[in-house]
């Protein structure tokens, strides 16, 4: 049990990134962990987790954001990596159709694996790359109002949307969370 004394925090809130290969992810948790961003395509499997802490409404909050580490490639998530989630942000990359195409089967996978409570944030990311967009916003709004989803277009590039979309998440955890302890 965690000793109240050195508990820096009021809540912590594990959130998963999901979304195909590619889209951005590593670099979406970097810049909103870091401030950092890598243009190279990363070539090895990477960290698991990363936290920041951050207030909400006056709460200290520890975000600990869960990155797939590249085992998407390989179809290879386990019901491991959604245990425990409360929040996941599910990343296409606007410049690529099929990664805009593969949302739905991410969401029956999060659907299946995870509590069915979870708050879900769809982020189209790259939004600099606008002369290279395949997936309009409209398109992603649409379809996050018929998933009932929240949606960002995001640049992890730009650092453009990243806290938003975080902040967002966790808002709105903290609102379910605390309206269940009274
Ligand atoms: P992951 O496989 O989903 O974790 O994707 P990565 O974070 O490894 O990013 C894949 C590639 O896209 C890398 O070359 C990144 O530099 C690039 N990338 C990620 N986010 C952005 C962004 O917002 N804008 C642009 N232009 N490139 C990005």
């Amino acid at each position: 049990m965690a000793n109240r004394i050195d508990q820096e925090y009021d809540y912590i809130f594990k959130i998963v990134l999901i979304g195909d290969s590619g889209v951005g992810k590593s670099n979406i948790l970097s810049r909103f962990t870091r401030n950092e961003f890598c243009l190279e395509s990363k070539s090895t499997i990477g960290v698991e987790f990363a936290t920041k802490t951050l207030k909400i409404e006056g709460k200290t909050v520890k975000a600990q954001i869960w990155d797939t580490a590249g085992q998407e490639r390989y179809r290879a998530i386990t019901s491991a990596y959604y245990r425990g989630a409360v929040g996941a942000l599910l990343v296409y990359d606007v410049t690529k159709r099929q990664t805009f195409d593969n949302i739905q089967r991410w969401l029956q996978e999060l659907r299946q694996h995870a509590d069915s409570n979870i708050v879900i944030m769809m982020a189209g990311n790259k939004s600099d790359l606008n002369h290279l967009r395949a997936v309009a916003d409209n398109d992603g709004q649409t379809l996050a109002e018929t998933e009932g989803l929240s949606f960002l277009e995001t640049s992890a590039l730009e650092a453009y949307n990243v806290d938003k979309a975080f902040q967002s998440i966790l808002t709105e955890i903290y609102h379910i969370i605390s309206k269940k302890a009274l």
